[in-house]
C-alpha cells in the first residue's frame, strides 16, 4: 500500500495552501480533493476581499491558481473522496470512495463545510426542479424569473445581490426582524431595488407541477397577526449556513457541538499526532478564504515541524 508523507484532504484555501508549505519544504504531498475541487469558493462569484486583488478575482480563477501553485511545486491533486480514516495509530490509513487505500505519516484536515437545508421534505422533492444551495452555480437558470433566498447572514445577501444580476426580482425570506449580515451587505441588498426582504417570515413548504411555482410562507408565527400565504417563485436558494465536514474524524478529533474541530489553543494540533486541521472545518467564526489559507499555512508548518522531530 502506498505511504503518503502528507495528506491533505481537501482542497479549498485551507488544504491548497497547506500543501504549498508541505510541498515546498520537500515533503511529499498529496491532495485528495473531495467532491468539490477548489471547495466551497468556487459556488461564489467575485472574491473582493482576498488581499492582493485591488479589483477583486473570480473565485474559480482564485482557485485553480492555489492549486496550480500546489503542483508547481510538487503536489499532486487526486480527484476522490476521502470515505473512511483509521487514525488509532501511525501511518494513518485511508480509505477513498473508489475503495483505494494509503496510509499517510500525516494529515491535513481541511474538508470544509458544507451548505445547510431547512429540512423540509419540498426541498429534496424539488431538488435540481428549483432548489438550489448554491445561487451561482444554479443562478443562471432564472433569468429574468422571480427568486427567494431564505437565510439573513452574509451569504444569504451575497447570494441576493448575485441573483438580482440575473433574476428580475428577489426576495430574501428572514426568519428574524433583522439582518445578521455585515453592514455592508446590508447596504448592499437594502440598496437594491430588486431585492425585498421578508422580514419575521418562515417557509413552511414549495409548490408546483413541475418544479416550483411558488413558496407557502408564514408571517409573525404564534404571534396575533400571524398571516399564511403563497409567494409565487420560480427558484428557492437556501443560505442559512453550513455544516463541517467532521463526520468522519469524530472518532478521534474533538468537535463542538456543531461539530467543528476543536484545535489546541491558536495551533491547528487536533490532538492526534500529525493529524492537523485548517479552514472551515475547525472556525465557527469567520469562515473567510483568507483565513483558510492562513490556517492552511500553520498546518504546512505543523507538518514540517513534526515530521522533522520524528
Ligand atoms: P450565518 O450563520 O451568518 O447566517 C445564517 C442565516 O441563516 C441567519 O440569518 C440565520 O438566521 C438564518 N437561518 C439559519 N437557520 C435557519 C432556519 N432553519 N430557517 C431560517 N433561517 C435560518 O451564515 P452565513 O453562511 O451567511 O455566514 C457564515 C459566516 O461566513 C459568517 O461569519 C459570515 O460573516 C461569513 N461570510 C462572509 C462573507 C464575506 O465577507 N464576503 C461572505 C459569506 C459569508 P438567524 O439570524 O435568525 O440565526
Amino acid at each position: 500500500m502506498e505511504k503518503i508523507p502528507c495528506l491533505v484532504i481537501g482542497s479549498g484555501p485551507a488544504g491548497y495552501t497547506a500543501a504549498i508549505y508541505t510541498q515546498r519544504s520537500g515533503i511529499q504531498t498529496v491532495v485528495a480533493t473531495g467532491l468539490q475541487p477548489g471547495g466551497q469558493l468556487t459556488t461564489t462569484t467575485i472574491v473582493e476581499n482576498f488581499p492582493g486583488f485591488p479589483e477583486g478575482i473570480d473565485a474559480n480563477i482564485l482557485m485553480e491558481n492555489m492549486r496550480q501553485q500546489a503542483v508547481n511545486f510538487g503536489a499532486q491533486v487526486w480527484e476522490k473522496m476521502v470515505a473512511k480514516v483509521n487514525l488509532d495509530e501511525t501511518p494513518y490509513h485511508i480509505l477513498f470512495d473508489d475503495n483505494s487505500e494509503v496510509t499517510a505519516d500525516t494529515i491535513v484536515i481541511a474538508t470544509g463545510a458544507t451548505a445547510k437545508y431547512l429540512g423540509l421534505a419540498d426541498e429534496t422533492k424539488y431538488q435540481g426542479m428549483g432548489v438550489s444551495a448554491c445561487a451561482t452555480c444554479d443562478g443562471f437558470f432564472y433569468r429574468k424569473k422571480t427568486v427567494a433566498v431564505v437565510g439573513g447572514g452574509d451569504t444569504a445577501c451575497e447570494e441576493a445581490c448575485y441573483l438580482a444580476t440575473l433574476a428580475a426580482k428577489v426576495y430574501m425570506i428572514v426568519r428574524k426582524p433583522f439582518l445578521r449580515a455585515s453592514q455592508i451587505m446590508q447596504e448592499r441588498v437594502k440598496n437594491n431595488p430588486k431585492i425585498e426582504i421578508l422580514f419575521e417570515t418562515n417557509t413552511l413548504g414549495l409548490y408546483g407541477e413541475n418544479g416550483v411555482e411558488g413558496a407557502k410562507l408564514v408571517y409573525r408565527k404564534g404571534e396575533t397577526d400571524e398571516r399564511t400565504y403563497d409567494l409565487p417563485i420560480d427558484g428557492f436558494f437556501l443560505a442559512i449556513g453550513h455544516k463541517p465536514n467532521s463526520d468522519i474524524f469524530k472518532p478521534w478529533v474533538k468537535t463542538d457541538e456543531l461539530g467543528y474541530i476543536i484545535t489546541e489553543g491558536k495551533t491547528p494540533k487536533t490532538g492526534v499526532p500529525g493529524v492537523f486541521a485548517a479552514g472551515d472545518v475547525a472556525d465557527p467564526h469567520y469562515r473567510q478564504a483568507i483565513i483558510a489559507a492562513a490556517s492552511g499555512a500553520s498546518a504546512g508548518m505543523e507538518v514540517e515541524k513534526y515530521l522533522s522531530t520524528k
